[in-house]
């Protein structure tokens, strides 16, 4: 395609989204490897330039556990699931909210945005509870967002960046899964989209196929189905959570692909899958 085809294909998308708010959960190889970063950071920048308002949660899962190794802290499970004890949760805390957190602000200043870092705790920004259920120590579910912090950043012409930590009402710190915290943000600040990076091309049907627009309730059936397993089961549910609450369109999509946030958000075509509309 010409240069100037790419441009003007790009024209009723920034006419439309100027001054919309995207929430983008950001992890996997997208966070990992060296030349993704910089590319992420760089679609970022240029979302801001052209009025949009990126809201980035991260994740920080292999992170997380290479540090866990590196200072010999022991992983419990209880049932297959991972256990978040206090000392764990010291290690969580210190790589999301320090290392990682910190390194997503430096790199899109380093592309010539404006960035500010916090953590869930912060503000009390996201409040949680202790998932019920089995004891999995200190990993919590959302109760409340105190989006006023994040519209007060974006409109002071920062990009947020936050990292999935949250204050318990009863003084505790807890640990949330960074899909569902960016759907519960994206829900209370009326965000235009949802957008999930992940290491896959997006939901696939039971032959491996990508799928490029699932409705609601075909995404309910499927997340019952056998087809979708593990990781992918929060990412839909957070998906159809954000578009009951108001949320115009949710996005699955491909991390390991270089700027599939400006793909996505600015090509006819889009990349990976929508969960949108009835
Ligand atoms: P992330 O770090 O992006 O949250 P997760 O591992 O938590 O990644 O979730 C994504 C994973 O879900 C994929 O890598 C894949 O192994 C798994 N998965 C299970 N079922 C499906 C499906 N139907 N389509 C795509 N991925 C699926
Ligand atoms: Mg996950």
């Amino acid at each position: 395609m010409k240069k100037i085809e790419v441009l003007l294909e790009a024209l009723p998308y920034m006419r439309a989204f100027s001054g919309c708010t995207f929430v983008v959960k950001y992890g996997g190889a997208a966070m990992e490897k060296e030349s993704l970063k910089k590319e992420f950071a760089r679609d970022l920048v240029l979302l801001k330039y052209v009025g949009i308002n990126p809201v980035i949660v991260h994740g920080g899962g292999p992170q997380i556990e290479r540090m866990l190794t590196r200072l010999d802290i022991p992983t419990r499970f209880v049932d297959g699931l991972r256990v978040t004890d206090g000392p764990t949760l010291e290690v969580v805390e210190m790589v999301l909210s320090g290392s990682i957190n910190k390194e997503i602000v430096q790199q899109i200043h380093n592309m010539g945005g404006q960035a500010i870092g916090l953590s869930g705790k912060d503000g009390k920004l996201l409040v949680a509870e202790k998932v019920r259920g089995k004891d999995i120590g200190f990993v919590g579910d959302v109760v409340a967002v105190n989006d006023k912090i994040i519209r007060d950043i974006s409109g002071s012409g920062y990009i947020p960046v936050i990292a999935p930590l949250a204050s318990g009402a009863d003084g505790s710190t807890y640990n949330v899964n960074a899909d569902t915290a960016a759907g519960s943000i994206a829900k209370a600040i009326g965000a235009e989209k949802l957008i999930l990076l992940t290491d896959v091309p997006g939901v696939l049907d039971e032959n491996l196929k990508t799928i490029s627009i699932l409705k609601r309730n075909e995404a309910k059936k499927l997340v019952k189905s056998k087809a979708v397993k593990g990781g992918m089961i929060p990412k839909i549910e957070c998906c159809l959570d954000a578009l009951a609450g108001g949320v115009k369109k949710t996005h699955i999509i491909d991390g390991r692909t270089p700027h599939a946030v400006l793909l996505e958000v600015f090509t006819d075509s889009g990349i990976g899958t929508q969960i949108a509309g009835e």
